[in-house]
């Protein structure tokens, strides 16, 4: 273990998640919860304000929505009154629907709520939107970081995450708690070492490429097989399928080609 699983591991126990029917409720503080949605894993926002509810990124799944609407009246007992995303995917957005229907008012654009900070970046997908609670002082960064999976900066390019994580970085303080798109929480020591391990995974991806065009033998790479493990966060037995590790490869591999493709336009 390494001290970003340590680390991670302790703010987990501490957090102690209670399972509710499928829907994993995690206490923060008196006014936020994290609930972890079925089969996505998403982890969603609830922040408890004057007149009701902000709910960020619910989850997808006709089935699982009223559920999720119940879980969220049995810790408050409120309306939810607003709705963010920390992007467009639909594993964020597909509950908007649901709550629109209850009277939630979908924010998008410049987020103008008390209380928060709103900034847009671009690395997950084309913008993501990082959301700063100040009382609470937890930091929503949706897909930017992801403590379930391997990094996905595809949009953004090496430009764009390092950007995004030294935005994150500058926002709140040592102590803000930082809240994946999935997977469990974390803080910025652990984020650091994720913008590390994925500077390293860019380079060695790079390195390999530039000697070998054959995918298989750079999936075969003992030190790049190792990296890959670093985003391993709850040591699963088989951290992700064959086939993600082999299209994380590429999906790398096309973002060092427009970055040199650009490099070379200057
Ligand atoms: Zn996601």
């Amino acid at each position: 273990m390494n001290i970003f699983k340590v680390l991670l591991s302790i703010i987990f126990i501490l957090i102690s998640p209670t399972a509710s029917s499928g829907i994993v409720k995690m206490k923060i503080s008196k006014k936020l919860y994290i609930l972890s949605g079925k089969e996505y894993g998403t982890n969603i926002g609830l922040i408890a304000v004057e007149n009701g509810l902000i709910l960020i990124d619910p989850m997808p799944g006709d089935n699982h929505l009223s559920e999720l609407d119940q879980v969220i009246q049995s810790i408050y007992n409120k309306p939810v009154i607003f709705i963010l995303n920390t992007h467009s995917h639909s594993d964020h957005t597909g509950g908007n629907k649901y709550f629109e229907g209850k009277g939630g008012k979908l924010l998008k654009g410049d987020i103008p709520l008390e209380g928060f900070t709103h900034i847009r970046v671009e690395s997950h997908s084309s913008i993501d939107n990082i959301f700063y609670h100040k009382e609470s002082n937890a930091i929503f960064v949706g897909d930017i970081f992801d403590t379930s999976w391997h990094p996905t900066f595809y949009a953004g390019g090496i430009k764009g995450f390092s950007n995004a994580i030294d935005t994150i970085l500058n926002m709140g303080d040592d102590q803000s708690l930082i809240i994946p798109g999935h997977g469990v929480t974390a803080n910025k020591s652990s984020l650091i070492e994720f913008r590390e391990n994925t500077f390293a995974w860019i380079n060695r991806v790079r390195e390999l490429y530039h000697k070998e065009s054959d995918l298989e033998k750079i999936m075969a790479d003992t030190q790049l097989k190792n990296i890959l493990q670093k985003f391993n966060a709850s040591d699963k037995a088989t951290f992700i399928p064959e086939k993600a590790y082999k299209r994380f490869i590429e999906r790398t591999i096309s973002v060092i080609d427009n970055e040199e493709s650009l490099q070379q336009a200057h």
